[in-house]
């Protein structure tokens, strides 16, 4: 059962986004890095803000990340979240990728225990139609 709900909208990538999404449909947690400079970024883009160059490599993330920032949201965007509020997003930075952050749900522990600079591990979210979306939860829980 998926963490949100099904009527919870599908990701619609768009284009230079498919490589990252089609990565997640094999559980694979993939960032793009410059194939000329090395700079990682996320989200994917067309051109490296860095050197602008169009060359593109994807490097596998490591399953661990931290807490950079988060927040506890408690009002309902979209009508499908509803019935899991209140419900954590977070900011999450991975060891030895600057330049990286990633938006996702920490679960799997109460909201009001949510730490900045908490390990968390990634699961993958089966959300129905071949599609999975990493979410973490503390490294310490199964
Ligand atoms: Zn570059």
């Amino acid at each position: 059962m998926p963490y949100f709900p099904e009527t919870m909208p599908q990701p619609t990538p768009v284009m230079y986004e498919a490589d990252f999404w089609n990565a997640c449909k094999e559980k694979h947690l993939r960032f793009q890095s410059c194939a000329d400079c090395g700079q990682l970024r996320h989200p994917p883009t067309p051109i490296c803000p860095h050197c602008h160059s169009t060359n593109i490599k994807w490097v596998d993330a490591p399953e661990e990340a931290e807490v950079f920032s988060f927040t506890v949201v408690h009002h309902a965007s979209h009508p499908a979240v509803k019935s899991k509020l209140p419900y954590v997003v977070g900011i999450l930075t991975f060891e030895g990728m600057d330049g990286v952050r990633l938006v996702s749900n920490v679960t799997d522990i109460p909201t009001d225990q949510v730490k900045i600079g908490m390990k968390v591990k990634i699961w993958w979210d089966d959300i129905g139609d071949g599609n999975f979306v990493p979410r973490f939860r503390p490294v310490e829980s199964k």
